[in-house]
């Protein structure tokens, strides 16, 4: 997946001009603007650069933040977290470990067990919703 990371000038012929800002010169968007803050459905978030996929709904929390917020990413080494000293603040930033697109912050307010908040823009992700197809879809016709 490294060897195939999409270009700059696909990435932004591909994503809206939102998903461009935050994912690429990492932008935040507005609170409660997102697609996914009240997401609620059962399935993967995918990173919208490069299909890594990063979060699962079921580590998804209503943090009250007005952005998608989640207790845990989908696997450790899914995202990497980076010093954020801008904006006169220390934060860690959160990037995708597979194409380094930016995705939010994390926090240490989130709830048990890990403690960690995982603040997410709508803008950086693609949610892929589980359906029941997926169980059926064997290739089986009789
Ligand atoms: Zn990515």
């Amino acid at each position: 997946m490294k060897d195939d990371l999409p270009s700059d000038e696909e990435l932004r012929a591909r994503l809206s001009e939102e998903q461009y800002r935050v994912t690429q010169q990492k932008g935040t968007e507005r609170a409660f603007t997102g697609a996914y803050v009240d997401q609620k459905a059962d399935g993967t978030y995918r990173c919208v650069c490069c299909n890594a996929a990063l979060f699962s709904s079921a580590q998804k929390y209503d943090s009250g933040s007005g952005w998608p917020s989640f207790w845990l990413p989908l696997a450790g080494d899914a995202v990497k977290t980076i010093v954020d000293a801008s904006h006169g603040m220390i934060r860690q930033e959160v990037v995708c470990s597979g194409c380094g697109a930016h995705l939010g912050h994390v926090f240490d307010d989130g709830p048990q067990p890990t403690g960690l908040r995982y603040c997410i823009n709508s803008a950086s992700l693609d949610f892929a919703a589980e359906t029941q197809d997926n169980f059926d879809d064997k290739g089986d016709s009789q």
